[in-house]
């Protein structure tokens, strides 16, 4: 199956992302952290998605969709994977339309007003990519990855600040993307506000299997 998980930013899609990789044994492809781990290693793709990133604002089209297609093109996403943070946009979305085929686009519903104590309690492993939380998904070890043992660290652009952008961006470029899959009939709506593990059950119902 290959899977799109929209929703707003900090809605939860990397954390069900991780879920649904055990699951489906498909591979997860999150643009947010291919870009942030160029970052870290300051290649030339790292260089120019930067400034953008900081300032909660998105990567030009462009940069995002060749390197989406050259990951799918890799042979672990042979028999499907799940796109996190892709597409953004609507020509993003009508690119993505002439590389792959879409079966279902899963929609984690959660309000603005949720979003913010997520953005500000989140914890990232630069590393390995894994999220946790300070209160919903703690490390069992305060500030070190479970799974890699890095360091994590404050994402810049959770500042309560550029949150606030983020959304915006998101409702004005983003949340349209709902009706271009919704038109062609591979929308599936979930509540994200309920907990992790809640949410993970509602995907499983949702997606069959
Ligand atoms: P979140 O998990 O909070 O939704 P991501 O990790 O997906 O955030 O993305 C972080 C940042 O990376 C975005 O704010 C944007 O600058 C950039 N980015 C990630 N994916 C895309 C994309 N598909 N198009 C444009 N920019 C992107
Ligand atoms: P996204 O990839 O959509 O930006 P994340 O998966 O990074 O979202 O989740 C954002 C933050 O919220 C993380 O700190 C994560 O641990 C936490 N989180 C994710 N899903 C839930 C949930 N259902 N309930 C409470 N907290 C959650
Ligand atoms: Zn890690």
């Amino acid at each position: 199956m290959n899977l799109i998980l929209l929703g707003a930013p900090g809605a939860g899609k990397g954390t069900l992302a991780a879920f649904l990789i055990e699951k489906m044994g498909v591979p997860s492809v999150s643009t947010g952290n291919i870009l942030r781990e160029a970052i870290a290693n300051n290649t030339e793709l790292g260089q120019k998605a930067k400034q953008f990133m900081d300032a909660g604002q998105l990567v030009p089209d462009q940069l995002v969709i060749d390197l989406l297609r050259d990951r799918i093109a890799q042979d672990d996403c042979k028999n499907g994977f799940i796109l996190d943070g892709f597409p953004r946009t609507i020509p993003q979305a009508e690119a993505l339309d002439t590389i792959a085929n879409i079966d279902v686009a899963l929609s984690l519903e959660v309000p603005d007003e949720v979003i913010e104590g997520r953005m500000t309690g989140r914890r990232v492993c630069l590393k390995c990519g894994a999220t946790y939380h300070i209160k919903a998904n703690p490390p069992k070890v305060e500030g070190v990855c479970d799974k890699c043992g890095d360091k994590l660290h404050i994402r810049k652009d959770d500042h309560p600040d550029v949150v606030q952008h983020r959304l915006a961006t998101y409702h004005e470029q983003t949340e349209p993307l709902k009706d271009y899959y919704g038109k062609q009939g591979k929308v599936k709506s979930i509540d994200g506000t309920q907990g992790i593990q809640q949410t993970e059950r509602f995907a499983v119902q949702a997606l069959g299997l």
